[in-house]
């Protein structure tokens, strides 16, 4: 007897997930991604991705390093990911 099971594709990496993995924080539904490619995309430097990182002035140039801003257009309204950056900005830096 086999129950059909719902897995869900990352849109990163194709790893397969299970409800149980949603349940558990390793999937975000809204975005189709898995944990581990949120954290990959967090471990980046700014320049690569300003996901899940706060802004930082940047003393070498003048452009500061962009993260995270509330107040920003990009990160209120038109990052696909704004829910889940937003969410390891202002919770926990890490979850195991
Ligand atoms: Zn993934």
């Amino acid at each position: 007897m086999a129950r059909k099971q719902l897995l869900l594709e990352c849109l990163l990496c194709g790893c397969l997930h299970s409800r149980a993995d949603i349940v558990a924080g390793r999937y975000w539904i809204e975005t189709l991604v898995c944990s581990e490619c949120y954290a990959k995309m967090q471990q980046k430097p700014h320049q690569l991705s300003c996901f899940g990182k706060p802004t930082w002035a940047n003393f070498n140039s003048l452009k500061p390093l962009l993260g995270y801003s509330p107040k920003s257009r990009e990160c209120k309204q038109m990052c696909p990911d704004r829910h889940v950056c937003a969410h390891i900005i202002q919770g926990k830096k890490e979850e195991t």
